[in-house]
């Protein structure tokens, strides 16, 4: 028997990935060239463009990084700190502590922030800790994919700004379904992944660092620890006139990932936000006669990830056994609750392709067959 079977079809409405495109699978069925092939240099060359739009921001080190969204959290925080730097990280869901774990790995001094999950990070405690640790770096997440809510940045950018710290967001979730503005923010290092929004293959990170921190990553006392993360080395494969061999870039998914970020320009910014929120307005006026609740109070909602809390109806079935149901008989894939949150509530993504009626309406039909 082969390895690789026949797959089932399945409507993506989960944490991430999305279901991807057409046109992003048919770029991945293209034939091989190599990692050092003039024309393979070109269309990183033009990829490299396309995210800078996307992340609003003219820094010349956006590049989509040989690895999932982790690596670019990774690449953001080993870059720019070293060991006993200070850093302050927000911390309202999985992502923010897995931020300040991966710093704590780097050696740096972390000063964490906390805020309930469900609920946003309180814009003057953060201002406090940067004004009473005066760190080297602070770093929050714009889209906290594990509770559905939404970061405003300016506030505590602007904190950041009055130390002088260098400021992180985690853009995986919000890159090409919300405003990410790196420019207008003041930020100086930004990852998101191509599974989300972006609606690609997942695999693929891309990042962008500011000249500020890419003059603070050549000034550095110790080596990054990460080779294949290092920036500087990264920069030989990625940019100047002459490229030299890095890594074997993942070929395949870089044409994906072209595919997709030429959708995303097609489509245009402000129509693709837009059909973001619609499709989430949709599904909360369907799901709310039916009992589910939302988490995050409405101004703070990302669109692209509703987290509900579940009616007294599926609990009874048992909230595992209804998504398995949704995933077996209806091939509607639907993600649960993360730590605090597990078992009680569901994270529903409509990211990317997804951010439309008819993937709403489809689990919203499913789960009256199910529940009525
Ligand atoms: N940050 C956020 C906000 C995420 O949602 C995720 C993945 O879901 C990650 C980081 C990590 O990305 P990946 O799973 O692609 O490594």
């Amino acid at each position: 028997m082969p390895i690789l079977r026949p797959l089932p079809e399945r409507l993506l409405l989960g944490p991430g990935p999305s279901n991807a495109h057409p046109s992003v699978l048919e770029a991945m069925g293209r034939p091989l060239v190599g990692h050092l092939d003039p024309e393979f240099i070109a269309l990183l060359d033009r990829l490299k463009a396309g995210l800078r739009t996307l992340f609003g921001t003219s820094n010349a080190m956006t590049l989509p990084l040989s690895a999932t969204g982790s690596a670019g959290m990774e690449a953001a925080l080993v870059n720019l700190l070293e060991p006993g730097d200070t850093v302050v990280v927000g911390v309202n869901g999985v992502f923010g502590g897995r931020m300040a774990e991966v710093a704590r790995r780097a050696g740096a001094v972390v000063t964490t922030v906390e805020a309930t999950w469900g609920t946003i990070l309180d814009a003057t405690e953060m201002a406090d800790a940067i004004s009473f640790v005066r760190p080297r770096v602070v770093a929050f997440v714009h889209a906290e994919t594990s509770t559905g809510v939404c970061q405003p940045v300016e506030a505590i950018a602007q904190a950041a700004k009055q130390v002088d710290a260098m400021l992180i967001l985690d853009c995986v979730t919000s890159l090409a379904g919300r405003p990410v503005e790196l420019d207008t923010w003041g930020i100086d290092a930004a990852y998101s992944g191509s599974q989300k929004c972006l609606s690609c293959s997942p695999g693929m990170s891309p990042v962008s660092f500011s000249d500020r921190a890419i003059e603070h990553i050549q000034k550095r006392k110790t080596p990054v620890q990460s080779w294949f993360l290092d920036l500087s080395l990264l920069a030989g494969y990625y940019a100047g006139a002459k490229r030299t061999y890095h890594h074997t870039a993942p070929i395949t998914a870089t044409y994906g990932l072209a595919a997709g970020v030429d959708r995303v320009l097609e489509e245009g910014l402000e129509a693709r936000f837009e059909r973001h929120t619609s499709a989430a307005k949709r599904l909360i006026e369907g799901l709310e006669p039916m009992g589910f609740e939302c988490l995050v109070r409405a101004e703070d909602r990302l669109p692209m990830l509703t987290s509900v809390r579940l009616p007294e109806r599926v609990g009874t079935l048992g909230e595992a056994a209804v998504r398995t149901r949704l995933l077996d008989d209806f091939g509607i894939e639907v993600g649960g609750g993360l730590g605090p949150l597990a078992g009680a509530i569901w994270r529903i993504g409509l990211m990317g392709e997804n951010a439309r009626p008819e993937p709403v309406d489809r689990l919203l039909e499913a789960l009256h067959e199910i529940l009525d």
